[in-house]
């Protein structure tokens, strides 16, 4: 018997590998070393009039979804993920769960923009909405005990003062009404594992570090078992077309591709830029989970296992002016929202925040990107000079 080359000794492969090829295999069809794009809306059926693959319908799911789906399920470590046209749309659908008049709790400061839409549902009487201060680990136990919510939906580290919520407590606060937990993951990718830690669903807005190349909008849920529920956050996605492209899911799978390589250098810029601008004159307060001096450091050490993510905010001196001045006067950072692509930006917050908010005046929120450190931490030198 001849040696096996190497290229066909069959091995378990990494999910890194596995990001890295696009979940593709190309020993398959014509040797192509890049997935293809399906961009089919329909598929076809046999003499049999049977379907000739799982694909009916690209509304119900395609090809290059369901690359992404197995994808992300395995960096979750959920059984199974799904899709979505934005962040968005997919904590709409799962929020369609929830029977009306129930209850969703979720943290006071969190994305403002999904926030403000559970604000509306809880207006028109589809939900009842408890907000808790996620600062305090007793305030969200006692929401959850007294207002036994069917989701709870937490974010950790919180967007933008980047609080850190115990997931495991979260799990058990849930559980123990008979709830269950999402978490919003998408500013600790690779680093937190939810479901590890008991939750029932992991979401991600994938327009941010799943993608990182700030190019398209998507969304991931990934859920801990395939039950009804999931069923029926599947059937939401087919029956509200909240369902992405399939150009869109192509290219977040190419993204997705360098995922572990932009996030650990992400973070560990982020981390040095978090220490260098501690005690600064210009600075009251950097708000990092990674700094000893943050409330939330413990926490974050026992459920961030690769390093404490990419974002941080600063406190600057001297109000909403100076941060103002600020943000206007980088020269590398682009002043600009969203987070996590290659690029670093600075974002101004209180431009944005609802006038409800209490997210500080004088907050910049920083989404570190892969330039490097040193022009970075020079770039925000001369801004805060
Ligand atoms: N969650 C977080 C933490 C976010 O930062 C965002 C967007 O900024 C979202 C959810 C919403 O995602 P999308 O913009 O993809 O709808």
């Amino acid at each position: 018997m001849p040696e096996p080359s190497c290229n066909v000794i069959v091995m378990e492969r990494s999910v890194e590998s596995d990001l890295v090829r696009g979940g593709h295999d190309a020993s398959s069809e014509i040797g192509a070393v890049v997935p293809p794009i399906h961009p089919s809306t329909t598929f076809a059926r046999d003499g049999n009039y049977d379907l000739v693959s799982d694909y009916l319908y690209s509304r119900h799911g395609a090809p290059n979804h369901v690359a992404v789906e197995r994808l992300a399920a395995r960096l979750d470590n959920g059984a199974g993920a799904l899709v979505f046209s934005s962040g968005l749309a997919a904590l709409s659908a799962l929020i369609e769960t929830v029977p009306s008049g129930a209850t969703v709790a979720a943290p006071r400061v969190m994305y403002h923009g999904g926030q403000l839409w559970l604000r509306r549902l809880d207006e028109t009487g589809r939900i009842n909405l408890v907000l808790f201060d996620q600062t305090r680990p007793e305030a969200m136990e006692e929401a959850v005990s007294s207002a036994r919510p069917d989701l709870l939906w937490i974010e950790t580290p919180v967007n933008p003062t980047w609080d850190v919520i115990d997931i495991r407590a979260a799990a058990d606060a849930a559980h123990g009404v008979g709830g269950r937990l999402a978490v919003d993951s998408t500013v600790a990718p690779l680093t937190t594992r939810p479901i590890d830690l008991g939750a029932d669903y992991t979401f991600h807005s994938a327009t941010k570090f799943y993608n990182g190349h700030a190019d398209l909008l998507g969304g991931i849920l990934v859920t801990a078992t395939k039950d009804d529920r999931w069923a029926e956050v599947n059937w939401i996605r087919t029956h509200t077309g909240a369902v992405m492209g399939a150009f869109e899911a192509w290219l977040l799978l190419r993204g997705m591709k360098t995922l572990y390589l932009r996030v650990d250098r992400a973070s560990q810029s982020a981390i040095t830029v978090a220490r260098h601008f501690e005690g600064h004159a210009a600075v009251d307060k950097v708000l990092y989970p990674g700094l000893e001096s943050h409330s939330g450091h413990e926490v974050a050490k026992a459920q961030m296992d690769r390093g404490f993510g990419a974002m941080l905010s600063l406190l600057v001196k001297g109000g909403f002016e100076a941060a103002h001045r600020v943000a206007t006067s980088t020269k590398l950072f682009i002043p600009a929202t969203s987070l996590g692509g290659v690029e670093s930006l600075i974002e101004h917050r209180a431009v944005l925040e609802p006038p409800e908010s209490v997210v500080p005046d004088n907050l910049l929120r920083l989404s570190i990107g892969i330039e490097p450190v040193e022009e970075l931490i020079a770039d925000l030198e001369q801004a805060l000079a």
